[in-house]
């Protein structure tokens, strides 16, 4: 199976697809050939390609085309409104729940997505199959008749395509391919090992470590640097978030923890990282014995550590939200 772009030489067969697509019922007689002609089908593909915001995608199985979704701003009974495309999508009938429909719907949307389009919207039959396939997209039914749903999908909101980081399957080295995963969108896929190869990344722990005692916060120099930053270290893959947290201090300061509390995350690009930030308190701050990886350290109250820790620095994000969220909520820290 291929999906690509739709040639010119292949538009004509929209008129099939559109045929296709009126008489999806199984109850349905197949009406006459000649209903496309009729003015609101034909909205949908007259002179299709020569419209700005005309984008059509195909499927192509053993050199046939099987499949098409286009899209086009168009009075159609999906009309929304002057910027939101609406769409059409068809498979001839023995290509159907072989989830063809959902990959060409998934690289529609992604593709209208890409193009910075903030909506799409379509027109669908109540007792249509397809319904539940455009709900799983994200589509919702903005109005509703008695037979029909308009139905809209927020662009805006609809999570970007997996980034293709990595080309090549870590595992066999294959070129990696983009395959459909229920209910994940695009996903890549080595077709060698038959395995979805989600993108890789670290994880780390960054902690405001506290004193439990007197309430001052812990602040390292390292790697020569002049500022102060947060105590921090890479998970080990199998590790519990809260045993890195706990390693790490014991490892770098010497101090045991007594408890923590998640904070939050956040992707840092530069590494590849996903900082998981957590507050961890220790009970005995004479254990402090800082190992060969931290240059200095030094306690402050809340305030003064807002004052030396890194300017613009993820640490220093992470130490503002904490201590936000804490003199908000006037509690223990
Ligand atoms: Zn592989």
């Amino acid at each position: 199976m291929v999906f690509k772009q739709i040639q010119a030489k292949e538009i004509p067969l929209l008129d099939n697809f559109l045929y296709e697509a009126i008489f999806v019922l199984e109850s349905m007689t197949a009406p006459p050939r000649s209903i496309i002609e009729n003015e609101d089908l034909q909205v949908y593909v007259r002179d299709f390609g020569q419209l700005p915001d005309d984008r059509c995608l195909v499927a192509e199985c053993d050199g046939k085309i099987v499949g098409a979704v286009w899209v086009r701003i168009m009075n159609d009974y999906g009309h929304i409104n002057a910027e939101t495309p609406s769409l059409a999508i068809s498979l001839y009938k023995e290509y159907r729940n072989k989830g063809i429909g959902t990959e060409l719907l998934e690289r529609m949307l992604q593709l209208l997505k890409k193009d910075g389009y903030k909506q799409v919207s379509l027109s669908v039959q109540k007792a249509n199959y397809a319904v539940r396939m455009y709900q799983k997209a994200g589509f919702e039914v903005l109005s509703e008749t008695s037979e029909e749903l308009v139905m809209v999908c927020d662009l805006v909101k609809k999570i970007p395509k997996l980034e293709m980081t990595q080309k090549h399957c870590f595992e066999c080295g294959t070129l990696l391919t983009e395959r459909v995963l229920e209910g994940e969108g695009i996903v890549p896929y080595c077709p060698t090992c038959k395995q979805f190869r989600f993108p890789m990344y670290n994880v780390a722990v960054s902690m405001i470590v506290i004193n439990e005692q007197t309430g001052e916060i812990l602040l390292i120099k390292q790697y020569g640097r002049p500022s102060f930053i947060l105590v921090a270290g890479y998970v080990n893959r199998s590790e519990q978030l809260e045993q890195a947290v706990s390693r790490e201090i014991k490892e770098e300061t010497g101090m045991t923890v007594s408890r923590i509390k998640f904070n939050r995350t956040s992707f840092f690009e530069p590494s590849n990282t996903l900082m998981c930030n957590f507050t961890a308190f220790v009970e005995d701050a004479s254990e402090l014995s800082p190992n060969g990886e931290i240059d200095s350290y030094q306690w402050f109250s809340p305030d003064d550590a807002r004052q030396n820790i890194r300017p613009n620095s993820l640490a220093e994000r992470f130490l503002n939200a904490y201590l936000d969220e804490y003199c908000m909520n006037d509690c223990d820290l």
